[in-house]
């Protein structure tokens, strides 16, 4: 199961700490926690989408980053600064992993705590790309199309919008 820890939230960031938690949860990942600034209007907007888009992704909000390090989990953390994510790819493919995303600063003890520092390209850009594509490659390039419970879902079309309600 891959959760993911996303640091260091500010309440000027909600989108992106919101677009971390839809990808992670569209890309297959089951729960996310952030650090920073609480923001119960994340939680509430991300809850929303799964009560009616399904699946049972779980989200929250944790003050400390100390607290929620999970030893049992492989720890990759995403940062450009890391090991190309094609040189470590394979070891990671099937391990139980926390993926640990950053924002402005990440704490130098984040690099120390995780068992892997992997960079997507060594560029800067986002940590929503780096997790998408991190979720993408572990997944065999396969991206979730089963999401039980849901109340709407999407019929892929070439050019309509299809959409089935249920209650
Ligand atoms: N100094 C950061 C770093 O170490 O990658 C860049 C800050 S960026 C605004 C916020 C987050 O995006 C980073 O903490 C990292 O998780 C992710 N990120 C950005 N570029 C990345 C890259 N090329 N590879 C992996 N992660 C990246």
């Amino acid at each position: 199961m891959i959760s993911v820890l996303r640091l260091n939230h500010r309440k000027r960031d909600k989108r992106i700490t919101t677009h971390c938690a839809l990808t992670a949860r569209a890309f297959g990942a089951k729960e996310m926690t952030f650090t920073g600034e609480n923001d119960p209007n994340i939680i509430e907007s991300v809850e929303r989408v799964v009560e009616k888009w399904g699946g049972n992704f779980k989200i929250k909000h944790a003050e400390n980053w100390k607290k929620e390090i999970k030893n049992k989990k492989t720890k990759v953390h995403l940062t450009f600064y890391g090991e190309r994510l094609k040189d470590k790819i394979k070891e990671l493919k099937g391990k139980d992993i926390q993926v640990i995303i950053g924002g402005e600063k990440v704490p130098r003890e984040i690099y120390d705590k995780a068992d892997y520092n992997i960079s997507i390209g060594s560029q800067p850009h986002s940590e929503v790309a780096a997790l998408a594509i991190f979720l993408y490659e572990y997944s065999n390039y396969k991206i979730p199309e089963k999401f039980k419970n849901w109340k709407i879902k999407i019929t892929p079309s070439e050019k309509s919008k299809k959409i089935k309600t249920r209650q």
